[in-house]
């Protein structure tokens, strides 16, 4: 099979509940495929994410842009571009494009962010909110407040040594110094039409975000289903930290999402970043949705 090592951003535009939400993008990174599929059989995952010879599989960084009134908010904060060579080379990273270069297509420039929503703290879910300016850091959109679930501040901030290696407190530290940096816990209106759940599995403290009202809304995913291919509630990924509450929280919504017919916002999936689940008798499948 030919393994596509590099990705492509696939720009999209859809109109949810009165919000314009597009799929930005902060370029593609390759993890373990066995680390993304868990307990899933290699000879199952493989087809619908072929690896590299490595054993890699090609995963997207896919942030959102949810407009609406004075609000333009930033759905997820990226990798960034704060990775010396050996790093990049182990995650594959590839800035292309980068979040800054994907917001400049679309017309807007990092001052004007409004609001930035973190689903959790994970280092390529929040490395590009800071840049390195003059040998310092500093919050790449100054006048954006980031919203992020508290237990994940705490997390970053000062992580144990099973959670070390998946967060970085150089990712924050310059938006705490700022002011800018806000926790939430529980289920949080970060803004009238923006509601955060905090769900925890995966991390302690992750979360899906909503943007819309009623049925009229989209969910973004994060690492709760990371790609339109993790959309079966087993198919938990070997990265999660509490198995039983991935599976509790995964089935709890991604069933009521096919319920609701909500249109799911997919960060790392390469291909399809906006789609609704369905429900097919037991499973679930993906309608790609127009927008
Ligand atoms: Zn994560």
């Amino acid at each position: 099979m030919d393994t596509e090592l590099t990705g492509t951003w696939q720009k999209r535009i859809a109109e949810v509940g009165g919000w314009k939400i597009t799929a930005l993008s902060d370029g593609f990174l390759r993890l373990d495929g066995g680390a993304m599929w868990g307990v899933v059989p290699a000879a199952f995952w493989r087809s619908m994410t072929p690896p590299a010879e490595d054993n890699t599989i090609l995963l997207a960084l896919n942030c959102f842009l949810a407009e609406k009134g004075a609000h333009k908010v930033l759905i997820e904060g990226g990798v960034g571009d704060r990775w010396n060579e050996k790093l990049r080379g182990i995650y594959h990273i590839q800035g292309n494009p980068t979040i800054g270069q994907s917001l400049a297509s679309v017309g807007v420039a990092p001052e004007e962010i409004t609001e930035v929503v973190l689903s959790h703290c994970h280092w390529d879910h929040c490395g590009a909110l800071v840049i390195e300016r003059d040998g310092k850091l500093v919050p790449r959109f100054p006048n954006a407040s980031v919203h992020a679930p508290s237990i994940e501040i705490a997390c970053c901030q000062d992580p144990d040594p099973v959670r070390a290696a998946s967060y970085r407190a150089d990712d924050l530290g310059a938006l705490d110094e700022a002011g800018l940096l806000h926790g939430y816990t529980e289920t949080k209106e970060i803004l009238p039409g923006i509601e955060a759940h905090v769900l925890g599995g995966h991390s302690d403290g992750v979360s899906v975000i909503l943007i819309g009202e009623g049925k009229d809304r989209a969910i973004f995913w994060a690492d709760v289903v990371p790609t339109t291919h993790h959309i079966q509630p087993p198919y938990i990924m070997a990265y999660d930290l509490d198995v039983a509450r991935s599976y509790e929280v995964r089935k709890e919504w991604i069933e009521r999402s096919a319920d609701e017919g909500w249109l799911g916002l997919f960060y790392h999936d390469p291909l399809v970043s906006m789609a609704r689940i369905e429900r097919e008798g037991k499973r679930f499948s993906i309608a790609t949705a127009g927008s």
